[in-house]
């Protein structure tokens, strides 16, 4: 599996859409400071379900639309597709080639998309757990996120090595679980309760 192409539109700098292309192997972004490497991390980031607009650098949702510049109107929406090559399923999905798709607009409206299907976020995020590419994958390193690993409590530290380890989707699910068993034991002694009220 890896990341064969992202098409960027109206998310940050990128008032057009632009297609990037990858081959397997080590790619390089280059060009000057300020032109928009970082923002196609961040487009990567965001679409594979990152909720933090602090970790996108920015400080509210409309921060990652075209904000206009002296030639351009603002636009009023981002969008963003990441195709994932899978012809080795290493995503448990019956197909060679996995686009997901984001979309958000100006009124905070969000939209999800899985092989040009809608879905849930939900959805992209347990695709993605426990791949190493999820949100919380550490496929991206940002600057000063070495540090703050470094830097981190021992529990925080823990945090990482169960999403490498692979852990976090069956701690998820296990939390799930746990909510299911409470309420349904709520709804129980509900019943009991109207059982007594009958007899
Ligand atoms: P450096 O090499 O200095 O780290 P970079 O190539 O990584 O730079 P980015 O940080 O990706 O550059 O891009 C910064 C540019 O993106 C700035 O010019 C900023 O004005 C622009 N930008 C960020 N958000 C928006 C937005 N919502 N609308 C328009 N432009 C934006």
């Amino acid at each position: 599996m890896f990341l064969k192409k992202i098409e960027i539109q109206g998310f940050k700098s990128f008032a057009d859409r632009i297609q990037i292309e990858f081959q397997p192997g080590i790619n390089a972004i280059v060009g000057p400071n300020g032109s928009g490497k970082s923002n196609v991390t961040d487009a990567i980031r965001w679409v594979l379900g990152e909720q933090s607009v602090k970790s996108l650098r920015g400080s509210k949702l409309e921060d990652i639309i075209f904000a206009g510049s002296l030639k351009r109107k603002p636009l009023g929406m981002a969008e963003v597709t990441v195709v994932l090559d899978n012809e080795d399923h290493f995503l448990p999905l019956d197909f060679t080639e996995i686009s997901i798709t984001r979309r958000v607009f100006r009124s905070g409206e969000s939209e999800f998309y899985l092989n040009k299907v809608p879905c849930r976020l939900k959805d992209i995020q347990e695709l993605l757990m426990d791949t190493g590419i999820g949100k919380d994958g550490y496929s991206i390193i940002s600057q000063g996120e070495i540090d703050e690993f470094l830097l981190s409590k021992p529990e925080e530290r823990r945090l990482i090595f169960e999403e490498t380890a692979g852990i976090t989707k069956h701690k998820a699910r296990k939390k799930e679980s746990e909510k299911k068993l409470e309420e349904t034991s709520m709804n129980i002694s509900r019943l009991d309760d109207l059982i007594n009220e009958l007899e």
